[in-house]
């Protein structure tokens, strides 16, 4: 049977290059970057490099460099760290952030609130992205950090960091940005962007899952999240994760070359794809990313379906989609399997059964045309069955 994987937002596969230059690292070069003995230094020289790759990449220092196990770590990191630094001298310090971002976003910064920081959700707007102007209105005295993500990992919308970091260094107060979406996709310069904090996950770019990192500028406080060794110049404790950040440099190289021409042809697959879901939705339907009207990530098409004479079960259709070779997510993966629908569609206004029956298609380096008609066919006939 044909199979066509649809959901590079979720994860994507290791290229096979990048398992190459992990070989050697997870196979001879086996030493602990902190031993003092030859091998030790070996596997320090290596992480250095490997930092100094990251670091060049982003438009960074390698000392802004902090690696951690991943995405949600990363953002943990950010919000946490920041906070926890910021509220130093007794007051607790503030957070703003909106009700689109990742879980590994809103979790943290529903603890914050907990533990009694002042955090202000922002609800995005039409689109599902939030504004310059909403974000300077909701700053406030107590306020040390602004979150937004790049892009939305449901339904791609972008946000305008640039401009967001204007309003950020205007009101003195710091912007972490969740880039997990768009490194190799879309321009990520640590200074083009004015983010000071910045989060990656290597396994959405060809890397190898479990690696990540956050870039914070050289001027920021951070309090560590995992307490241990002095690691990471004692902002991540923990024996480091060599063969992992070998791959996440060599991942995110790759991903930084030809990014543009990569945006361009899944830009025309994205359009292919929403041109051809006219004729292949034989039911009403609501396109939740923005094409045409906002800038949005490339490689995401989120593609709602409002009940007609029943509300459609969106998990049956993704499992209906995936008994015919077409693999794609209910929405982000991390929180498939719960049964709430999106927290991201919810906030853009949808209904929840709306919201509930919802699929969101998301393409990758090897997506074919082919292989986007062909998920427009097992769509038209998994609906037709579903709704007829
Ligand atoms: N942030 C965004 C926008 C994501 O899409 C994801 C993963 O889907 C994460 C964070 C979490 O990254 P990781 O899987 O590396 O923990």
């Amino acid at each position: 049977m044909e199979r066509v994987y649809l959901d590079h937002a979720a994860t994507t596969p290791l290229a096979p290059a990048v398992l190459e230059a992990m070989k050697p690292h997870l196979t001879e070069h086996y030493g602990n970057a902190s031993s003092v003995h030859q091998y030790g230094r070996q596997a320090r020289v290596t992480l250095e490099d490997a930092r100094e790759r990251v670091a060049d990449c982003l438009g960074a220092e390698s000392s802004e460099i902090v690696f951690t196990s991943g995405g949600t770590e990363a953002d943990n990191l950010a919000l946490k760290g920041v906070i926890a630094a910021a509220s130093d001298d007794g007051a607790p310090a503030g957070l703003v952030t909106s009700a689109a971002e990742h879980e590994a976003v809103l979790r943290p910064a529903e603890r914050l609130r907990e533990q009694g920081h002042p955090v202000s959700i922002l609800s995005p707007g039409a689109h599902g992205a939030i504004s310059p102007q909403q974000v300077d209105a909701a700053i406030d005295e107590h306020t040390a950090l602004v979150s937004l993500m790049h892009a939305n990992n449901e339904i791609g919308v972008c946000t305008d960091i640039p401009a967001i970091a204007e309003v950020c260094r205007a009101n003195d107060v710091l912007l972490h940005c969740d880039a997990v979406q768009t490194v190799g996709l879309l321009p990520v310069d640590v200074d083009d962007l004015g983010v000071d904090l910045l989060s990656l996950s290597a396994h959405k770019f060809y890397g190898p899952k479990g690696i990540g990192a956050l870039f914070v500028r050289g001027r920021v406080d951070l309090g560590p999240l995992v307490e241990g060794g002095s690691q990471e110049r004692e902002r991540r404790g923990g024996t480091e994760n060599v063969p992992g950040v070998v791959g996440l440099a060599a991942a995110l190289e790759r991903a930084m070359d030809g990014a543009e021409e990569r945006a361009e042809r899944l830009s025309q697959l994205q359009r292919h794809l929403v041109d051809g879901l006219a004729d292949a939705v034989p039911c009403d339907y609501v396109l939740n990313t923005p094409i045409g009207e906002a800038p949005v990530a490339p490689h995401v098409v989120n593609v709602a379906f409002p009940p007609t004479e029943e509300p459609l079960d969106g998990e049956m259709l993704i499992l209906n989609l995936d008994m015919e070779g077409v693999l794609v997510s209910a929405g982000s993966a991390c929180t498939s399997g719960a049964l709430e629908p999106s927290h991201v569609l919810t906030a853009l206004g949808l209904e929840r059964e709306t919201a509930s029956a919802a699929v969101r298609f998301s393409m990758g380096a090897d997506t074919t045309e082919d292989d986007v008609e062909y998920a427009l066919d097992v769509l038209h006939t998994t609906l037709d069955r579903m709704t007829g």
